[in-house]
């Protein structure tokens, strides 16, 4: 089962793509953590991709195309993949659907998580990371125990540095201008199944099974 991710963010996809992960045994592919890691390890990929970000600009696409390739092979033995936060753009989900077919694998489902973007915003503004530990809060959702220290370290929790109003309302306007035409993309290959996002994370989870037929 091979599952993209969509929605705004702030729409829960992080969280949904764990449920994934942990219920049907999916690899989770994120481009944001693909990038971080290989940075840190500083392997070829990690190398240019920090060149790129040093210099304030976006990664290409080919850079972002062979990682996931590199996963998608590494990943064809297991029982499928999710792929959150990608593809972004329309020319993406086209560059996505030619790796696949020189893999001989396909995509299933693209869901999109619906929410108002009063929700998503909400829900953004209130999350929280611990920078001693990494361990994720979230005021709306999933808050702290004891303020807004962290229940596993105890040291006090900050928001994450692009979760302030301005850049938030950017990427959600990225995402209608850019990635709403993904979502038209895949309703064309009958692929697109719509959920309502705005509940309880493991409504949503059980909203996800039942259009996967699991
Ligand atoms: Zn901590």
């Amino acid at each position: 089962m091979n599952v993209v991710l969509l929605g705004i963010p702030g729409s829960g996809k992080g969280t949904q793509a764990d449920f994934l992960k942990n219920r049907l045994g999916l690899r989770t592919i994120n481009t944001g953590d693909l990038l971080r890691e290989a940075m840190k390890k500083k392997t070829e990929l990690g190398k240019r991709t920090k060149e790129f970000m040093e210099k304030g600009d976006l990664v290409p696409d080919k850079i972002l195309l062979d990682f996931i390739e590199e996963k998608i092979k590494e990943q064809k033995r297991s029982s499928g993949f999710v792929l959150d936060g990608f593809p972004r753009t329309l020319k993406q989900a086209e560059d996505l659907d030619l790796i696949f077919q020189k893999l001989g694998t396909e995509l299933d489902c693209a869901i999109k998580l619906d929410i108002s973007e009063k929700r998503a915003r909400k829900r953004l503004e209130g999350r929280l990371v611990c920078p001693f530990c990494g361990a994720f809060f979230n005021l709306e959702t999933n808050p702290p125990k004891d303020d807004i220290l962290c229940d596993i370290c105890g040291n006090k929790l900050v928001r994450r540095f692009d979760d302030n109003k301005e850049t938030i309302a950017t990427r959600i306007q990225v995402y209608r201008e850019k990635t709403k035409p993904v979502e038209n993309y895949y309703k064309k290959q009958g692929k697109l199944e719509i959920i309502n996002g705005d509940a309880e994370a493991d409504v949503v989870s059980r909203r996800i099974i039942s259009v996967l037929g699991k």
